[in-house]
């Protein structure tokens, strides 16, 4: 069938992977890819209907039943990290499994992380008899070439060249730099061509505009031996994209409307450099790739600044610690950059995952818990400002349990370590603790629930809630806040960005677009914020009570007297009621 006439279906299931976040609101930038790769492969825009996983599982029969009527069906999925989602809920095996089983006619397509674990998974072998195609690596690629195939017929991008490249896999015997970088090359500048197309699966997106673009910089570890228990290894395929490349993509997204980034789509943004750069590998005998100079950084984040003057949110995820705190001169300069160019409530989320340094070893991790420690000095000095009443750039810090060498004396050590970072005075924004995901061939250990249990009520009580309050002092004024969510008497929602902190906001605001909100008081990994101004006088008795000292009685004397200053409001409460609570905050006493 000519391309021109394949009615497509492109299901986004969602990624949660190491490098790379795709779950609403962010969309990952592989189905923006895999949507360009489609349309510059022949597909007309018309015949492709974007479908999330939420949609499809909305109304499934109706879809299932849509769906059988394609030609091409493409699934594009995979969560190889545990998460928690609160705006949506990636496909699983078995939805999956289902979508394979009652769809016949279509080319069914897997796609995405999932394909690179996909041998472990349970019934994986059943279910891939019913799948046509399963690409592992750059899906995009492959669905191009296969269209460019059956279109007989040259496209843009030489496919011929595309296609030696594909099948090129940099094996770790392999590593010549430049055969590395003259076949990455072609992928990466593919890539780049169909992320400007794939801009438009923004406005076609559900949830539009209430989203956060997930932009890539590079793929692939920069070590070449990673820790042994991370899926980023089974990536044979690695690149560099330039920065005038992801420029010109954010530039394109922008003009959807689009306005929140996060450079979120790597292993660690200091070692991108815009270029395939493997020479001088061994660093500490980690095998790291250092970046180093921070011309490509610089670049890349002032031309976004330049291209979308209507930019609201850039964020970033991943930097490895160990290369941050060994080499404090060099990074002190990209951090620099980052916390000039970005938007506050940045987070660098450091992959420490113990304490121990016999855990360390043992899973080859590149770091240690004094290089971390070093690493965290030097984000909280040049990151640590705040601007709108929060720090511009703080350090996130990841724990995994299970791991091999561990014992029963590890969770102390990281609890202590902890305390070390507390004690001295440095603010995290957000401790994780997971545990490992033995989806690929690790062997995690068994994990102790007790234990387990026992060291996150440690980490909540002692750093978590402690951490909370000196990040976001009560009565900050957050602003962008997107609600989501209600439960109980609370509104759930939280700012678009990294790692964004959890608000409840007393009473139902899920008519409002965003909110304005200050903070009132801290949970152990999330705060409670009121809309921002606080009418008084408006709110509920129910809602009253989420103000730490005011209990029923109190909310009910308000509501009664209806205070109109603070000095009535004062009375209203009495002398025992401790007034530094609502001293800070902002009150409207209209009625
Ligand atoms: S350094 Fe370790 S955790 Fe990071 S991408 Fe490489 S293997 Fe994965």
């Amino acid at each position: 069938m000519n391309p021109g006439q394949i009615k497509t279906v492109l299901i986004d299931g969602y990624l949660d992977e190491p490098s790379c976040l795709g779950v609403p609101p962010y969309v990952s930038p592989h189905i923006r890819y895999i949507y360009g790769s489609l349309i510059d492969g022949g597909i007309k825009r018309t015949n492709i209907e974007y479908l999330t996983a939420d949609d499809y599982r909305r109304e499934k029969e109706q879809n299932l039943a849509s769906l059988a009527a394609k030609d091409l069906v493409v699934i594009m999925a995979g969560t190889t990290v545990p998460g928690n989602y609160l705006e949506g809920r990636p496909l699983s095996l078995t939805e999956i499994k289902e979508i394979s089983e009652k769809i016949t006619y279509p080319t069914l397509v897997l796609t995405g992380p999932i394909t690179l674990v996909w041998k472990n998974l349970p019934n994986s072998k059943e279910i891939s008899k019913n799948l046509d195609i399963i690409t592992s690596e750059v899906g995009a690629v492959e669905l191009y070439l296969r269209l460019c195939q059956q279109g007989k017929k040259k496209r843009e991008i030489a496919a011929d060249r595309l296609r030696a490249a594909y099948k090129f896999k940099a094996k770790q015997s392999d590593l010549s730099l430049e055969k590395l970088k003259n076949q990455s090359n072609v992928i990466a500048s593919a890539l780049s061509k169909w992320a400007l197309t794939g801009a438009e699966i923004f406005s076609r997106h559900p949830k539009f505009p209430k989203l956060i673009a997930e932009i890539e910089t590079c793929r692939g570890c920069p070590r070449i031996k990673g820790c042994k228990f991370c899926s980023e290894q089974l990536k044979n395929i690695k690149y560099q994209r330039k920065p005038e490349s992801i420029i010109k993509e954010v530039r394109a997204i922008a003009e959807k409307n689009i306005h929140n980034f996060r450079l979120g789509c790597q292993t660690d943004l200091l070692s991108y450099t815009g270029e395939l750069e493997l020479q001088n590998t061994e660093m500490n005998g980690q095998n790291s790739l250092l970046n180093k100079n921070s011309t490509a950084l610089e670049y890349l984040y002032k031309g976004i600044r330049a291209v979308d003057p209507e930019l609201k949110v850039l964020h970033l995820d991943n930097i490895n610690p160990g290369l941050l705190g060994r080499n404090k001169k060099l990074g002190e300069k990209s951090i620099e950059i980052i916390s000039r160019y970005n938007t506050p409530g940045d987070v660098a989320a450091f992959g420490l995952e113990s304490a121990d340094p016999e855990v360390l070893k043992a899973n080859n991790i590149d770091t240690s818990p004094q290089e971390t420690f070093e690493a965290i000095k030097l984000i909280n000095k040049i990151g640590g400002r705040r601007e709108k009443g929060i720090p511009k750039l703080l350090p996130g810090l990841n724990f995994l349990v299970g791991l091999q060498g561990e014992n029963s004396a590890t969770y102390k050590l990281n609890l202590k370590y902890l305390e070390k970072i507390k004690n001295a005075g440095l603010l995290l924004r957000r401790i994780n603790i997971r545990q490992v995901n033995t989806l690929g061939s690790y062997p995690g250990l068994e994990v102790k629930r007790s234990s387990l249990k026992e060291l996150k009520k440690e980490v909540n009580e002692k750093i978590n809630r402690p951490m909370l309050r000196k990040v976001f002092p009560q009565g900050t004024i957050l602003d962008n806040i997107w609600p989501s969510k209600i439960k109980g008497g609370l509104t759930y929602g939280r700012p678009p960005g990294t790692y964004p902190i959890l608000i409840g906001i007393p009473g139902q605001h899920l008519d409002k677009e965003i909110m304005e909100v200050q903070v009132i008081d801290h949970g152990y990994r999330s705060i409670t914020g009121l809309p921002h101004p606080f009418a008084i006088n408006k709110a509920n008795i129910k809602e009253l009570t989420y103000i730490p000292g005011i209990g029923e009685s109190r909310a009910r004397r308000i509501v009664l007297e209806k205070p109109q200053n603070q000095q009535e409001l004062k009375e209203v409460l009495g002398p025992s009621f401790p007034w530094e609570n609502l001293e800070p905050l902002n009150l409207d006493f209209s009625n």
